[in-house]
């Protein structure tokens, strides 16, 4: 489903990305933990191309890509396969729940309204927000404007979703609707990708957990062995700081 050889991307001389190689199983949930700074926005940003990566090769469902050599309609093609679920929402302030859902479909896919409305509609009934159509987000809880955004992405039926630490700008309160909304669709054996860091969700949610540190996957297992039984130190390390 997706496939990533060899991707790397640098800032300057900040090495962010050191030749990442992942493979994605249709319908697998892959969660990505490791400290702060290890590149695990920049991989999710690269494969959606909200960041150019500098080498590599991606493959999502029929899109593959040289991202050294992609032109435009191949760039268009491959951002078309993946949505993504942000840690700050990232919606629009001055549109409704629903029209924040609608638009890409309107707008990109060029739905009727109507149909877009239909769709949208039953996507916020879906993640809890039958009462919420016509709210601002400024007027919606953050786990309710997370919501949103996770029905945003699901609207225009990616491959696969990637989540930002989905969870991380929430109130503690609200947490848990966001995780429960999320393992709903894995359960409906969606493709997805989460950097968190709720271990417990990862544990409970993921097929399977990649550690990554300084730009390279440490360590990849079940989520069992990677909590109960990792095998290298840095992972180790880690585990036992948050823990
Ligand atoms: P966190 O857990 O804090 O979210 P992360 O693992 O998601 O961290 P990234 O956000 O991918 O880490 O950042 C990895 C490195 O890349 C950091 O050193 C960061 O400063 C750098 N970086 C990220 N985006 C940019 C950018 N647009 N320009 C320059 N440097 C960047
Ligand atoms: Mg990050």
């Amino acid at each position: 489903m997706i496939t990533v050889k060899n991707l790397k991307k640098q800032f300057g001389d900040n090495v962010v990305l050191d030749g990442i190689d992942v493979h994605v199983d249709q319908g697998e949930v892959l969660a990505i933990i490791g400290p702060s700074g290890s590149g695990k926005s920049t991989f999710l940003r690269c494969l959606n191309l909200l960041e150019k990566p500098d080498e590599g090769l991606i493959q999502i469902a029929d899109t593959k890509v040289d991202v050294k050599k992609m032109n435009a309609k191949e760039m268009h093609q491959l951002r078309q396969k993946t949505a993504m679920v942000f840690q700050h929402y990232n919606l629009f302030k001055n549109k409704t729940a629903l029209e924040n859902v609608t638009e890409s479909l309107i707008i990109a896919k060029k739905m009727k309204r109507q149909e877009a409305e239909d769709i949208g509609k039953e996507l916020l009934v879906k993640v809890g927000l039958k009462d919420q159509f016509y709210q601002y987000p400024v007027t919606l809880s953050g786990g309710q404007q997370q919501r949103v955004g996770i029905a945003r992405a699901l609207a225009v039926k990616p491959r696969a979703i990637l989540f930002d630490e989905p969870t991380s700008a929430l109130d503690p309160e609200w947490v848990s609707e966001v995780l429960q909304v999320i393992k709903d669709i894995a359960q409906l054996k969606t493709t997805m990708i989460i950097v968190t860091h709720e271990m417990q969700f990862a544990e409970e949610v993921a097929d399977r957990v990649i550690f990554m540190a300084d730009g390279s996957i440490v360590e990849q297992n079940n989520p069992k062995e990677m909590f109960n039984r990792p095998q290298s130190p840095r992972t180790q390390q880690f585990l036992n700081k948050i823990g």
